[in-house]
């Protein structure tokens, strides 16, 4: 099949439809009208077989999280996602696998609001790159550089669940079946917190998601903030199977350095403590404190397991480290 007729029958029409886009899929460029009083949110993740997947990974399971991962990145920054680009890399084309990706693109961004409005189509290693827009109010964004001294730090739902399948896949730890399939959808359909993020823009004087490790990350919001991080290792918020790993001897080092979370973790100052609760009830969402906002020091995140200090064995992800 020609790569045009892929793109026709497999990229096109994917997701909803928004008034403010001129032109789709089908010329070189893709035309949008960025509402008035508005900014656009830009940003791109890529996935690349064998370094972010298995190899015969579910088509399904892979659509889902290109989009979710890119969503979870407009969560971070308070903005709405509208639309998106999808550049795929394929070995070979394959109808059903194709079929089966493109229905899950489908559902995905029509839930979340997005219309895919182009991309590109290659043959090589398997590898999907997604270009992500969104919008938000003129002037207004969630970044990693307003945290406040004293400023309490929060954290959505709960971590560490895909490291501790990603464990069990590799067969690093023992994990019964059942647990197993309920951390593999941690792992494998993380739920991007868009509603939440947007709900902060207002609230949080810090956020990101949370995707290479919670002290990995947390880092780049006190290097980008001048402050440091008091974790209290006690309080982060785990699930019944994680918790039970640690009923068996295991640590929490997969909460606080496993990648692929997807949650939230942001600052706010100590009074808007009372919102951030309501916020909780109102989004049915989880949300914890976890540690508190202290003046920049030369270790800038310190970990506290019943007071006294927790030290990781293991360093968050890292491409091209040694
Ligand atoms: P060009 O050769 O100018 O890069 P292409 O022939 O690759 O254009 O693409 C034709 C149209 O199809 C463009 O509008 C492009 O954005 C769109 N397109 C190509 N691949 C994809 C894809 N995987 N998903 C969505 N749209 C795609
Ligand atoms: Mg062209």
């Amino acid at each position: 099949m020609a790569e045009f007729s892929i793109i026709e029958r497999f990229c096109s029409n994917l997701g909803v439809q928004h008034g403010d886009t001129n032109l789709t899929i089908g010329d070189d460029a893709a035309v949008i009208t960025v509402p008035k009083g508005m900014e656009l949110a830009i940003s791109a993740d890529t996935m690349v077989e064998g370094v972010h997947f298995f190899p015969n990974m579910d088509p399904a399971l892979l659509a889902h999280k290109i989009l979710a991962v890119n969503l979870s990145d407009m969560a971070a920054m308070g903005a709405e996602p509208k639309w998106a680009t999808l550049a795929l890399t394929l070995p070979q084309i394959d109808e059903a696998w194709l079929s089966d990706f493109s229905s899950s693109i489908n559902r995905v961004a029509t839930a979340y609001n997005v219309q895919i409005i182009g991309g590109d189509t290659t043959q090589g290693p398997l590898n999907l790159c997604l270009n992500i827009m969104g919008v938000l109010p003129a002037g207004q964004r969630l970044t990693r550089a307003g945290a406040n001294l004293n400023d309490e730090l929060y954290v959505s739902n709960n971590l560490g669940d895909a490291a501790l399948a990603l464990a069990g896949i590799k067969g690093e730890l023992e994990i019964t079946d059942d647990e197993l399939t309920s951390l593999k959808i941690a792992l494998e359909t993380p739920v991007p917190q868009v509603t939440l993020g947007q709900s902060l823009l207002k609230v949080a004087t810090s956020c990101l998601d949370v995707s290479d490790g919670l002290l990995a990350d947390l880092a780049h919001i006190a290097k980008q903030s001048d402050v440091s991080f008091e974790v209290d290792v006690e309080k982060l918020p785990l699930s019944q199977e994680y918790q039970k790993y640690v009923a068996q001897g295991g640590d929490f080092d997969l909460a606080l350095t496993g990648g692929d979370d997807y949650q939230l973790a942001f600052t706010v100052s100590p009074e808007s403590q009372a919102d951030i609760q309501q916020l909780s009830t109102k989004l049915n969402t989880p949300l914890t404190k976890i540690g508190k906002v202290v003046e920049a020091k030369s270790d800038s995140i310190v970990a506290f397991l019943d007071g006294k200090p927790y030290a990781v064995k293991r360093e968050g992800y890292e491409h091209f480290s040694s």
